[in-house]
């Protein structure tokens, strides 16, 4: 088998996310983006002892479970990975590759696999987005959506997407459409230049509240208090099913493509947005990491909350806290609560939340989980974890290792980051009780998994 070559093959197994493996005489070939039972021509990209990896560039025969994928974007999109499936089949799937990851991270203990909670909606279910200034062709239109499937810097305007809803769809279109006829020039990755960037939305499933902010360059466009004026009284013309709380500019001249702050400025409204779950009121600014999917976190949360059980701890610490979120549903269940959390901003939100929520038994500090934990002086008697994709730094790791508490809860929304923490901790003292998941994100490939994990010699 040699790099360039095309053969044909069937991916009879998917790992997580989205690995596809199919398999020849002497070797296993993965590739991306490939259903189980596809039967597919791929060309191989890169060849290793016993290994290779391939990019698919044509299904042959559809895969006997797949339908019409939900959504007109989908062949192009790289947002969603499952869409021809039927959502059965994406629990299914993730379900059966979240077990295996974890039953080889259990090294042969016993624990227990309670399946996989569906997300109570289906579609419309993202209370955020981050769609991206571009172009689909080279020179060609503004474009305004998702990056092409596999592309850096493709973009496909998503203006019919169906992981959010019309409020979204509205506000993409009307965004698009006017900076289009304005002949507003995007932020080109390669030469940095240009001035749009992205179009950061979020709305409340709950509040139905929305927020929106234009992330540009700082680079000169002609008139751009105007610009920005008018393009605010389009969107204030829409008619939307939820409510317009705020309008907002972020500039931001990083070379990094991600949605990041440097400077906001307030052009309508408030520059925050609230939402509610499980009878709890969040303040939650445009920068602060929330739950994407608000009616899923409830479930995950709630499934956290019920391994926790209703024995009180004395101090609970949430680890990686975010606007605070899981310390305050844990905050009856505890004498004290101490959030850490690196984003300041999030930090501060987490304060007023658990004032305006009236609960005095949290605490948050804000900083990298790394350090704050030697500076805490109260030792915690349960440990939430919910860390980042990345998983927890191996140096904290130790850190919470060396507290010795009997339960720990680790949310993880990268199994493969939580499989390799858990091998840690099983390493040191600790053993997988049970664990569940809750689908997040349907039509993707990610998955939420909670684990409870328990001292061997308790
Ligand atoms: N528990 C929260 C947030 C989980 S997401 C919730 O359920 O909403 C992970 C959070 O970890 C993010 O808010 C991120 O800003 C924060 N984070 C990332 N690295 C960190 C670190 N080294 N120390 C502390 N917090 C960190």
């Amino acid at each position: 088998m040699k790099k360039g070559q095309i053969y044909e093959g069937t991916v009879e197994k998917v790992l997580f996310p989205n690995k596809g493996q199919i398999r020849t005489e002497d070797r296993t070939i993965t590739v991306k983006n490939g259903v189980p039972g596809q039967q597919v021509r791929f060309q191989v990209t890169k060849v290793r002892k016993g290994k290779a990896e391939g990019r698919i560039l044509e299904v042959l025969k559809r895969a006997s479970v797949e339908g019409e994928p939900a959504c007109r974007h989908f062949s192009e999109c790289g947002g969603c990975t499952w869409q021809s499936l039927p959502y059965e089949e994406q629990l299914r799937l993730k379900e059966q590759q979240i077990k295996e990851l974890l039953e080889q991270a259990a090294g042969g203990c016993a624990w227990e696999f309670e399946g996989i909670k569906e997300s109570p909606d289906r579609y419309g279910y993202r209370n955020k987005m981050e769609f991206s200034f571009g172009d689909g062709r080279k020179d060609g239109p503004l474009e305004l959506g998702m990056h092409r499937r596999g592309s850096f810097y493709d973009i496909v305007t998503v203006e019919d997407c169906r992981i959010v809803d019309e409020d979204f769809r509205k506000i993409l279109k009307a965004t698009l459409v006017y900076f289009r006829e304005q002949g507003i020039s995007f932020y080109h990755k390669m030469q940095h230049t240009g001035y749009l960037r992205h179009l950061l939305v979020r709305k409340a499933a709950k509040t139905r509240e929305i927020l929106v902010d234009l992330v540009t360059t700082t680079q000169a466009v002609p008139k751009e208090a105007e610009l920005l004026e008018s393009w605010k009284a389009e969107l204030l013309g829409l008619s939307l099913e939820g409510t317009l709380t705020g309008i907002l500019h972020t500039r931001n001249d990083s070379l990094a493509d991600v949605v990041q702050n440097d400077e906001t400025a307030v052009l309508y409204g408030r520059d925050y947005f609230y939402e509610e779950l499980l009878g709890l009121r969040f303040r939650i600014t445009p920068f602060s990491f929330f739950q994407t999917n608000s009616c899923g976190a409830e479930v995950l949360y709630e499934t956290a909350r019920a391994y926790i059980g209703d024995t009180k701890a004395r101090v609970i610490f949430d680890l990686y806290s975010g606007t605070g979120t899981i310390a305050q549903m844990l905050s009856p269940v505890a004498d004290k609560v101490i959030g850490v959390e690196i984003v300041e901003e999030a930090v501060e939100a987490a304060k007023e939340n658990a004032a305006q929520n009236g609960l005095t038994n949290c605490d948050f500090i804000a900083g990298d989980v790394l350090k704050v934990l030697d500076e805490i002086r109260e030792k915690p008697d349960l440990i939430v974890l919910d860390p980042p994709r990345d998983g927890i730094h191996p140096k904290a790791l130790k850190k919470i290792i060396d507290y010795g508490v009997e339960r720990m809860i680790y949310i993880s929304c990268k199994p493969t980051s939580l499989a390799r923490d858990l091998e840690v901790l099983q390493a040191c003292g600790y053993r997988m009780d049970k664990a569940c998941c809750v689908d997040m994100f349907p039509w993707s490939a990610h998955v939420e998994t909670v684990v409870l994990i328990q001292r061997k010699d308790t």
